[in-house]
């Protein structure tokens, strides 16, 4: 296989790109990325000519895989040569935001932006402003996108930017806490209850391994919200629409959050991003409130067109089933896989997420009732050895998953995740060859 064209563009990306891309984890490749011409369906084709099946899928976004079905093109197609925007308001944005207030349990009043980073800070300047406190709760090991509030790292005594460029005062107003962990849940209320405006939380998390939420653990959360009047923020960016299908994975788990994030999937593969939640706090951005919130890209007609039209075309075609049943028949075949050949690593995911974590567990390998993606149940043989918090994951065997199994599966023709840390994703434009082509793969890497 021959990969001269990706090299050379590499070579060239060094020169006026820093680190080579536009976004981190796109060089994390070794020993360079793959450069990417067109995507097919299922696959991509990267720019020698080689086709690989595509399981990165925008990381997230491309719920319906790279081929847009008829009635989406049509709409980007004539929602492009329309304006293609305005500066002032469409049809289109309306439209959207009743889809997502129809489908979405908690949902009644939303605002786009143009990514899940502007989502997340837009979330916390509000549940600061409507509380009048300063601290947010995260997760250890969980991602809200690229700002200040949420990239901090260490534990809620000792809470510390996780970049240079971050004032350290501003880090303090974050407590990082272990995920599915409730006595710290508990502390951290006892601790600083009158000061937490929100807990911001992925309902899954999603982008250091895939770390299922244990029985009771959101349940938890939005009680202690409630109790100490702060608000619960469901960062649904990745889990919005593909988790849970189109309730997400509120509806899946029956949580009832103040605020919701959503990106990716919502913009049919266009840049967005959007806060929703409750009238009385959705409604306090400018200009009904006094929240400032604004951008001249937000509502784009084009995002709106394609968001709007992938989600119609997931409530009247079998888009979930097909590929939640992908899902299936990857982490089981996996699990299979694993049980044989490296009965340490652990199979995760749930719905159309999977991934393989090279954990070190010592335990026997995973069944009932994780064989089909780990679901975090104490009474499991290996619940312990199985990631319950993202930053589990990076005790795993990275640097084998980043040098080894990797570029062993791109020589199959087979792309996983860039890093051992985030998600796979199934497509509608996935089909059941391409999982038997995965599964083959991942026998021969591994
Ligand atoms: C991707 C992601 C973000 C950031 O979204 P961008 O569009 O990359 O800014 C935020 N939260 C979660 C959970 C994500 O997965």
């Amino acid at each position: 296989m021959s990969r001269d064209a990706s090299r050379s563009l590499y070579d060239r990306a060094l020169s006026v790109l820093p680190g080579g891309v536009n976004s981190s984890v796109r060089a994390a490749p070794q020993p360079y990325p793959t450069f990417v011409e067109r995507g097919e369906g299922g696959h991509v084709v990267d720019a020698d000519g080689n086709r690989y099946v595509d399981w990165v899928n925008g990381l997230g976004p491309l719920l319906l895989g790279h081929d847009t079905p008829e009635p989406i093109e049509a709409a980007v197609q004539s929602h492009a040569a329309e304006g293609p925007m305005y500066g002032m308001p469409s049809e289109i944005e309306v439209e959207h935001a009743e889809f997502v207030c129809r489908h979405v349990p908690s949902v009644e009043m939303i605002r786009f932006v143009n990514s899940g980073t502007e989502a997340t800070v837009s979330a916390c300047r509000l549940a600061r402003a409507v509380t009048g406190r300063d601290k947010i709760v995260v997760m250890q090991g969980g991602y809200h996108g690229a700002q200040e509030s949420t990239l901090v790292e260490g534990d809620a005594d000792h809470p510390r930017p996780s970049s240079p460029g971050i004032p350290a005062s501003f880090s303090k107003h974050t407590l990082p806490v272990p995920f599915n962990d409730e006595a710290a849940a508990h502390e951290i209320f006892e601790a600083h209850g009158d000061d937490i405006a929100a807990v911001l939380v992925e309902p899954i998390q999603a982008n250091m391994g895939i770390v299922a939420p244990e029985d009771g653990y959101h349940e938890t959360l939005r009680d202690l919200t409630d109790d100490h009047g702060a608000l619960l923020i469901f960062d649904e960016v990745i889990t919005g629409f593909r988790v849970g299908g189109l309730r997400c994975a509120q509806g899946e788990f029956g949580i009832d959050p103040d605020i919701t994030t959503f990106g990716k999937i919502i913009g049919g593969g266009f840049p967005v991003g959007a806060i929703g939640g409750k009238t009385e706090y959705i409604e306090e951005f400018t200009p009904s409130g006094e929240v400032f919130q604004a951008g001249t890209f937000s509502g784009h007609p084009v995002t709106m067109a394609a968001g709007l039209e992938t989600l119609r075309f997931c409530a009247e075609e079998d888009v979930y089933d097909h590929v939640d049943d992908l899902g299936r028949q990857l982490r089981a075949g996996l699990a299979e896989i694993v049980a044989d050949q490296a009965p340490g690593y652990t199979v995760v995911g749930r719905d159309s997420m999977f991934k393989l974590v090279f954990t070190r567990a010592e335990t026997p390998p995973q069944s009932d009732p994780c064989e089909a993606g780990c679901r975090q149940d104490p009474a499991c043989d290996r619940y312990g050895d199985c990631p319950t918090e993202g930053t589990d994951v990076t005790g795993a065997e990275t640097d084998r998953y980043a040098r080894l199994f990797r570029p062993g599966l791109l020589e199959e023709g087979v792309l996983v995740s860039q890093n051992q840390f985030e998600s796979n994703f199934v497509s509608y434009g996935h089909t059941e060859e391409d999982v038997e082509r995965t599964l083959e793969a991942y026998k021969r890497a591994l």
